[in-house]
């Protein structure tokens, strides 16, 4: 599995060694843990800790804290990736209700023993329910859809896609929402359904219509699985260096707080 992914990865624009974390999908991919220039935290995401749920933008924290957004259709995989990613069972946790109220989930990142959080994961509701009422896909939108065109604090969106549907209208529909500057990394979660072969066809087919929706963003793709571990150790070193660098930019970093102490 290791061996297939660092074969993809190969491919990628700008490649680092062995630890290019995913394949790039453009030149404009900063998101390169080997040569980040980001003073490197100690890992953020093993501390991620529930915050808060809002039902609308305005109950969401104040913009001080650089955010990373998780979105997916239901069901594609999107709380079983955060799980995973941050080493925790159930930090979060889908309702399989389509009449479920919409909400953002907030997760805070950076040691405890601080007095705030340097960063938050945005775990947004999944969408494409067969048989939600159009009431709901308005609330996805309204909520879910504008917090991603308006928020300036977000950094970073993880697309959640699963490997067996690919890149679906919906996920299509959603790109559109994405500001130009904020880099996107495309999971393709369950792929330990899938033989080492179809894995390249689904990231093959996946890449051609990202790349067909011309998007300006920084793009990264990566097959991943939450249940065998494959591709978890790139997404999460893509994530840490994308939140480094964020908060990097948003507060000029003190000594003390550059590395947590063992
Ligand atoms: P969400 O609705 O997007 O949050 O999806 P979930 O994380 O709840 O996952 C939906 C279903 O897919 C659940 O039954 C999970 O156990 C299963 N699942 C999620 N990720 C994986 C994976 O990587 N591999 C396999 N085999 N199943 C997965």
């Amino acid at each position: 599995m290791q061996l297939y992914n660092t074969i993809v990865f190969a491919r990628c624009d700008r490649i680092a060694a062995a630890v290019v974390p995913a394949r790039c999908l453009n030149r404009r991919n900063p998101i390169d843990p080997a040569s980040s220039s980001a003073p490197s935290l100690a890992p953020v995401l093993p501390t991620a800790r529930f915050l808060t749920t809002v039902v609308q933008l305005a109950q969401l924290p104040r913009e001080r804290l650089p955010e990373v957004a998780f979105v997916g259709r239901s069901n594609a995989g999107k709380s079983s990736a955060i799980n995973a990613l941050c080493r925790r069972r159930r930090l979060a946790f889908a309702s399989k209700m389509p009449g479920r109220t919409q909400a953002l989930n907030c997760f805070a990142l950076g040691p405890e023993r601080l007095p705030d959080p340097v960063a938050l994961i945005v775990d947004t509701p999944g969408y494409g329910f067969a048989t939600a009422p159009l009431e709901i896909k308005r609330q996805w939108d309204h909520l879910a859809g504008r917090y991603l065109q308006i928020r300036e604090a977000l950094c970073a969106v993880v697309l959640v896609l699963d490997v067996r549907r690919g890149l679906t209208d919906l996920d299509r529909a959603l790109l559109q929402w994405m500001r130009p500057d904020v880099p996107m990394l495309a999971i393709l979660t369950k792929s330990d359904k899938l033989g080492r072969a179809q894995q390249r066809q689904a990231l093959d087919t996946v890449e051609a219509a990202l790349r067909e929706a011309r998007l300006p963003n920084p793009l990264s793709l990566l097959a991943l699985s939450s249940t065998t571990g494959l591709g978890l150790e790139q997404a999460r070193a893509w994530l840490e260096a994308v939140i480094s660098e964020a908060v990097a930019a948003a507060v000029p970093a003190r000594p003390e707080d550059s590395r947590e102490q063992d």
